[in-house]
């Protein structure tokens, strides 16, 4: 399997050999440095593929699901769309899921009450979502999960048991972290991309060609846009009768521990 530790291994044994060959047969300096920027090239992809499970092993989808079941996920939230989006999703009868922001939080506290109140479930984003955050190390991003599972904790009914990380990028810091706090990473297999554009037919056509049974949609709950596309995007998955569950019922784990 391709993770960190591999990828590392296999380099390292590499370039030991290669050193030992240059004691007796001289390797032009290029060899090296192709060698450790491919080396590089690997940790930048897999640190930026959620999917890759190159760092922390993250939920993406339910493979070996066969009903017309797709979960739902909103990220960086609460914020005042929120509202709207709750208002979509009843509608429409359809469980989401919230991947919330701490500092959003502290912002709009009632926003998650109602969240929690329509019967859908939350997770951890980050207190800060930095633009830096891939570059914190583990005692800071530690504190960032355990504060924004603080704030979360107060609206559910235990402790928060699924964590996705801001950009989906994950770093060998945050792998530290999950192993300490015991999070499970929760991905996606249907980007919107819905941060980058505000295209709603582009948006729309990128989700609809994905969609599968067990796919998992990141959607964000942050922009008038999106509200748009999530009401098509529903009223698609009602006519073609995909059935819109929680995470807990698309990959059987549980939001919240005892
Ligand atoms: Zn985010």
């Amino acid at each position: 399997m391709i993770t960190h530790k591999n990828i590392s291994i296999f380099f390292i044994f590499i370039l030991l050999i290669l050193n030992l060959i240059n004691l007796y047969v001289t390797i032009h300096f290029l060899w090296f440095l192709g060698i450790i920027l491919l080396w590089i090239g690997i940790n930048a992809v897999g640190s930026s593929l959620i999917s890759s499970n190159y760092h922390v092993k993250a939920y993406c989808n339910n493979s070996s699901e066969t009903e017309k079941k797709i979960a739902i996920t909103f990220d960086d939230g609460p914020s005042v769309y929120t509202l709207e989006v709750l208002q979509l999703l009843k509608k429409y009868n359809a469980k989401a899921t919230f991947f919330c922001i701490g500092k959003n939080i502290e912002t709009h506290p009632e926003i998650l009450k109602q969240i929690i109140d329509d019967g859908h479930l939350v997770g951890n984003h980050s207190y800060s979502h930095s633009k830096f955050f891939d570059f914190y190390n583990q005692d800071k991003i530690h504190k960032e999960i355990i504060k924004t599972d603080q704030l979360l904790e107060q609206f559910t009914p235990g402790k928060i048991n699924f964590f996705r990380p801001p950009y989906g990028v994950t770093t060998p810091s945050i792998r530290r972290a999950l192993k300490v706090t015991g999070h499970k990473t929760i991905g996606w297999n249907i980007r919107s991309l819905d941060g980058g554009t505000k295209n709603q037919e582009l948006i729309l056509n990128r989700i609809i060609k994905r969609v599968s049974p067990g796919g998992i949609v990141l959607l964000h709950d942050t922009g008038a846009h999106s509200v748009l596309v999530l009401e098509q995007f529903l009223q698609f998955l009602q006519q073609n009768n995909y059935q819109v569950v929680s995470i807990e019922e698309l990959l059987n784990l549980k939001a919240y521990a005892n």
